[in-house]
């Protein structure tokens, strides 16, 4: 028999996004990316970890474990019999409409429904859901639109009752009051391979005393929404409406069509080439196919979805713009800013009409880059944190979602080229606090020359001002404090949020923004993530195919590692070289140690998702010390190479600049 097809809080949000989605949802010919991704996962992880701490708050309930519909609605129908009851996740049904309700308290003829979020929540914030003008924010509006389905679904189906709706999350302003909580959260796999979670018989009344959860009633988000007045958008169907349409078109798996837009861009239900070839529909191409009667040749171009950061796809496409072939440059404008370099959208253009001149060479403003060569002091660091956010605290003292610095690497480049992996800092101590011992470390590292240090992207800034505002609140004693505080400011500014002003002499430099401003390669197809950019330019540069197409990393005459040995970063696939990250080495190859319960899933590390889910393992005290040793060598392999990906840029940039300067010279 056919499993029921049911509108579920889930099916509900998706159809929210776009009513198109519900089509696509949960049939594996579909590939599904968000299913893939190793950030959402670690989301998750934390959503069943918030979700079982707060069946604390509600002892003795009833939990509903099986995932059959029909069996969890029996059980629940038979608690809910009881005058006085308390249920976790009991499935309630109305018609084609099912939902299963994170905790629910029946007390006489009224519910109190608790939905439960991995979200932080500041409860000192005075209206945290609401526009100036008494709409909900658009960032509130998933999490509101699901409790409201919710409390709809309920009241269909107990009409008399009444019912009092609430989110429960992270409450960022509440301080966790023991060590090692989060490790009594355990994440594991059952035998059929779902992750759960199983809690610590150590779990004692000291680690709930201080509620890190809160509890925020929504009834009168829920009646805006009820009432249509959470938007200034008019739409056709109001909120009950909406729900009769989407269920009933769930339940006939029928599609529907919804104009293509700028939302199509971020789709899950977009595959590759490769997916295509391996049996998979691409959901993105039918919605495409179907609206602009395009053909498969038509995918193999650029469209406007591709342009980086640019803000008229929307309007683009409802002109009928759509291939970046089709694109004027009165459509951008580019015009300088009063920076050096290109403006945004002179390099909007550039992609543009680098792609339309079916010009395939990189892009470099050597003698601007030159000039910001020039400021540069040697011996350069280079540098890149690995970090936590994670909603319950590993540590005592530390409030949900607060951040944790768990990782960096420290690359160097000499004034005569030879480049060293020279230091590093991963916390494996089980429910140590590492910000201070981090930044302890990377000051010993870095202290003692006056060299120029790049980060890549802001979030190394951001999480040394993190660290700041850490050091300066403590009221612990902290010997090193005043120092500690300096050196941060030495090589920080400090970010917008902070009342204090300054900037740092040393100041990173953030090469990310040297990209956007000097450097454009048409194989990033746009991006400018440092897992884009070190591919194409190891395409582009012979100089660093030349030097490190022969296993020097790690080898006594060639780069110092700290990791790697006689290691041979290039590796050709046809014409491309392989990106470095997808040859870093596998875990677990060790097959005399299969038999153990492996806590992680992946074999590889190959993303910022998966060190953050590998550090919290390394967390857990059931770990086995031959994960551990993998996890370890895994996450330090990986961190370097984040900050070699670096070097390799910058080396990359200093040899274009002397043929671009000698080339001109000679000339
Ligand atoms: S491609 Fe666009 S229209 Fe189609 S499902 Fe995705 S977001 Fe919706």
């Amino acid at each position: 028999m056919s499993k029921p097809r049911y509108l579920t809080k889930s099916r509900f949000k998706l159809g929210i996004e776009c009513p198109t989605k519900l089509f696509y949802t949960a049939k594996k010919k579909y590939l599904d990316k968000k299913m893939d991704d190793s950030f959402l996962a670690a989301l998750a992880e934390g959503g069943y970890q918030v979700g079982e701490l707060a069946k604390y708050y509600y002892p003795n309930g009833h939990d509903i474990t099986t995932l059959d519909y029909e069996e969890a609605e029996k059980q629940t129908n038979e608690l809910l019999k009881q005058d006085n009851v308390i249920i976790y996740e009991p499935a309630i049904r109305f018609n084609n409409l099912f939902i299963r309700i994170d905790v629910l308290v029946k007390k006489g003829n009224h519910f109190d429904l608790i939905e439960v979020k991995a979200k932080s929540f500041d409860s000192e914030s005075e209206d945290p859901f609401l526009n100036k003008n008494g709409t909900i924010k658009s960032t509130w509006k998933p999490y509101l639109y699901d409790i409201a389905f919710q409390k709809h679904v309920l009241a269909s189906a107990f009409p008399s009752s009444t019912i009092n709706s609430y989110l429960m999350m992270a409450d960022k302003t509440a301080t966790c009051e023991t060590d090692g909580l989060n490790q009594k959260f355990q994440i594991v796999r059952d035998e059929s391979n779902r992750k759960g979670i199983k809690v610590s018989n150590t779990l004692n009344e000291d680690d709930l005393k201080s509620k890190l959860l809160v509890q925020v009633s929504v009834e009168d988000e829920i009646e805006l929404i009820y009432d249509g007045k959470d938007s200034k958008e008019s739409s056709e169907k109001n909120f009950f409406e909406n729900i009769e349409f989407l269920a009933k078109k769930y339940e006939n798996d029928e599609k529907i069509e919804t104009p293509i837009g700028a939302k199509c861009g971020g789709c899950e239900f977009k595959c590759s080439p490769e997916n295509e070839t391996q049996g998979f529909k691409n959901g993105f191409k039918e919605c495409w196919t179907n609206a602009l009667k395009w053909e498969n040749k038509d995918f193999d171009e650029a469209n406007v979805l591709d342009i980086w950061s640019f803000r008229r796809k929307q309007n683009l496409i409802e002109e009928g713009k759509i291939k970046v072939s089709d694109i004027e440059e009165s459509d951008i404008s580019p015009s300088p800013d009063k920076k050096s370099g290109i403006s945004s959208s002179e390099r909007q253009w550039l992609q543009i009409e680098k792609y339309q001149n079916n010009d395939r060479t990189p892009f470099f403003d050597a003698w601007g880059m030159n000039e910001e060569f020039k400021k540069f002091k040697y011996p350069l660091h280079f540098i890149d944190f690995e970090t936590s956010a994670v909603a319950i605290p590993f540590n005592k003292g530390r409030r949900p979602y607060e951040g944790i610095a768990f990782q960096f690497s420290h690359h160097v480049v000499h004034k005569d080229g030879t480049v060293e992996h020279v230091g590093q800092y991963l916390n494996t101590e089980r429910g140590a606090f590492p910000n201070y011992d981090f930044i302890r470390e990377l000051k010993k590292q870095l202290e003692n020359d006056d060299g120029t240090i790049f980060r890549y992207a802001p979030h190394e800034n951001t999480y040394l001002n993190l660290i700041y505002r850490q050091l300066n609140a403590d009221t612990d004693e902290i010997s090193d404090r005043d120092e500690l505080c300096e050196f941060i400011k030495s090589i920080t500014k400090s970010v917008s949020s902070s009342s204090e002003k300054w900037e740092g002499e040393r100041c990173m430099v953030d090469m990310w923004e040297l990209v956007k401003r000097y450097y454009y390669d048409p194989y990033t197809d746009g991006s400018n993530s440092i897992k884009y950019v070190l591919p194409a330019i190891l395409n582009s540069s012979k100089f660093l195919r030349d030097k490190y197409s022969k296993p020097i990393y790690g080898s006594s005459s060639g780069v110092k590692s700290l990791n790697f040995e006689n290691w041979q970063w290039i590796n050709m696939d046809g014409d491309f070289v392989v990106d470095p990250y997808k040859i870093l080495p596998k875990m677990f190859q060790d097959t005399s140690e299969k038999n153990l319960t492996l806590l992680t899933d992946e074999d590889e590390l190959a993303n910022g998702g998966a060190a953050l889910t590998a550090y919290g393992k390394l967390q857990f005290s059931e770990i086995s010390d031959y994960e551990k040793g993998e996890l370890t060598q895994a996450l330090l392999k990986y961190c370097e190479l984040d900050t070699l990906a670096m070097v390799m840029i910058f080396e990359a940039w200093r040899e274009m600049i002397k043929e671009e300067l000698n080339g001109k010279a000679a000339a």
